[in-house]
């Protein structure tokens, strides 16, 4: 099952500041769209919303056409999301944490459904051999890849990712890359990707759209912005 998202003239203000100024934007099903801006662009605000977190002030936001404000829709079920620091305790192993957050979700009511579902999400990430060691033992990239395996839990239609791979080494990035593009191929999820780095965006999404001051101001193919044949996005990233 795949997902759209809409997001149809959104805004968010906290005071004097519109973190979201009316912004639109699509996600078409089945789709990997990143989303490139600056610190303050607006896009941790964003996706509060979409994850249900958050309510806009104005606009509506769909997933699968179901107003993420609906009630009785259990939309967390839907959409995973990797959080940009997931926040571990270092004590415990990987298996314990992911069970808990099995459990929060309401994860696995059969037996045994829980626990598999955990082996898998665990080898998906390619943490199957760590996952009874203590986090505090794990690399940066071994704790975000962790952080994939607990969005991956609930088999989700729409994942997420607040900045994959900010932080990590070039064998962490190209890790993680490698674990995105596999997910997607196999499960069709929709994604949505956070980051300040136009190059790695170009290499794992079908599109990307640039955030400016809670605005879309430019949009489109990755490959136009090789060629320059673009449709609004020259000269639009500066770093
Ligand atoms: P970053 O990459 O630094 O996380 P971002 O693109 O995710 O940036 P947001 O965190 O969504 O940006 O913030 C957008 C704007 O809204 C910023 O000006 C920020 O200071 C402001 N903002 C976000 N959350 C709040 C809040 N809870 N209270 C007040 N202002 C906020």
């Amino acid at each position: 099952m795949t997902m759209r998202i809409d997001i149809t003239d959104v805004h968010r203000r906290y005071g004097d500041v519109e973190a979201l100024a009316g912004l639109d934007l699509t996600v078409d099903s089945g789709d990997a769209y990143g989303l490139v801006g600056t610190n303050g662009a607006g896009k941790s605000t964003l996706f509060g919303l979409i994850a249900g977190h958050d309510r806009p002030d104005d606009g509506r936001i769909t997933v699968g056409g179901r107003d993420v404000r609906e009630t009785g829709w259990r939309i967390r079920e839907s959409i995973g999301v990797l959080p940009e620091n997931p926040g571990f305790p270092p004590g415990e192993t990987g298996r314990e944490t992911l069970a808990f957050h099995a459990d929060v979700r309401g994860i696995g009511s059969g037996p045994g459904d829980a626990a598999e579902r955990i082996a898998g999400a665990a080898a998906t990430v390619g943490l199957a051999d760590a996952i009874d060691r203590p986090i505090g033992g794990y690399s940066k990239g071994m704790r975000r890849r962790l952080g994939l395996a607990a969005a991956l839990l609930a088999n989700p239609a729409v994942l997420l990712l607040d900045e994959p791979t900010a932080g990590l080494d070039p064998n962490g990035v190209a890790a993680l890359r490698e674990i995105l593009t596999r997910v997607r191929d196999e499960t069709g999820v929709t994604l949505l990707m956070a980051t300040h780095a136009l190059r790695e965006a170009e290499r794992v999404c079908d599109r990307v759209g640039v955030l400016d001051d809670g605005r879309l101001v430019a949009e489109g193919r990755p490959d136009d912005l090789a060629t320059g044949h673009d449709d609004g996005l020259e000269g639009a990233f500066v770093s």
